[in-house]
């Protein structure tokens, strides 16, 4: 069966201190088992701190991105090798931020991906459209080239580090949601999709996480789609009490 995750999307917030106090918080709320596979990324300078404060926790340490080349002269980069050694495993690649505000490319974003499994990193893979594809009723012809360009060319065996993390861009710290029953239509034909492509066994397994202003009042609504199966938070992953609350809608 595919695992439920809700992964907590800091972005850039807090400092050393906010992220300590935000762990703390989170370690003293947080159930010995809970209903999630649960993740937080916070920024590059908090990742260390965080993956030591919360070593024997159930808690997940996931970076919000990644550069592509093993090393070399990137001002300003932070490579797949450079997060293993400060314990992160798992990356975020694909949020429409990126896209967006740093022109990452779905090609280039395929070349992300690569990267991140050559290193035996998980990857949550981030897409989605904007509100005039919806409009122009191009959304779903936008959100397969967008799995096509930069992850059809895995191989079946790549998927097992694959978590699909479905986010439309008009409901990102928008305060409006895609309602359950749109995730859920989306969500059944990114299944279809990758059924279509590598088979329905793959499709089954992958987990498809919805993102875009779930919040405590909505997530459980949400998380019930039989398709969806975790959320990405931004905004409500702030206040751990908010976001446990998430996290305890399954
Ligand atoms: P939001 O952000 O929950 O604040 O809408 C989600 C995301 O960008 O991953």
């Amino acid at each position: 069966m595919r695992k439920n995750i809700v992964a907590g999307n800091w972005k850039m917030n807090n400092d050393l201190a906010q992220t300590q106090e935000l762990i703390a918080d989170l370690k003293k709320q947080i159930s010995a088992a809970p209903a999630a596979t649960v993740m937080i990324a916070p920024t590059y300078t908090n990742l260390y701190p965080a993956f030591e404060a919360l070593k024997n926790t159930p808690v997940i340490v996931a970076a919000q991105n990644m550069h592509q080349n093993a090393s070399g002269a990137f001002t300003g980069e932070i490579s797949a090798a450079m997060l293993k050694s400060v314990g992160v495993e798992t990356v975020i690649l694909g949020h429409s931020e990126r896209r967006a505000y740093f022109k990452e490319s779905n090609e280039l974003l395929a070349e992300k991906v690569n990267t991140a499994l050559e290193n035996d990193m998980t990857v949550i893979f981030c897409f989605g459209e904007e509100l005039e594809d919806r409009k122009a009723d191009k959304h779903f012809d936008l959100v397969e080239s967008q799995l096509k360009e930069s992850l059809y060319h895995l191989s079946k065996e790549s998927w097992k580090n694959i978590i699909l993390a479905y986010e439309p861009v008009w409901a990102i710290g928008t305060g409006e949601t895609a309602s359950p029953e749109q995730a859920q239509e989306m969500h059944a034909f990114i299944r279809k999709s990758i059924a279509d492509a590598y088979g329905s066994e793959i499709a089954e397994e992958v987990s498809i996480l919805y993102g875009g202003s779930v919040k405590p009042a909505n997530a459980k609504e949400i998380f019930a789609k039989e398709d969806v199966d975790g959320g990405l938070i931004g905004g409500a992953s702030l206040k751990a009490e908010d976001f446990l609350a998430i996290v305890n809608a399954f």
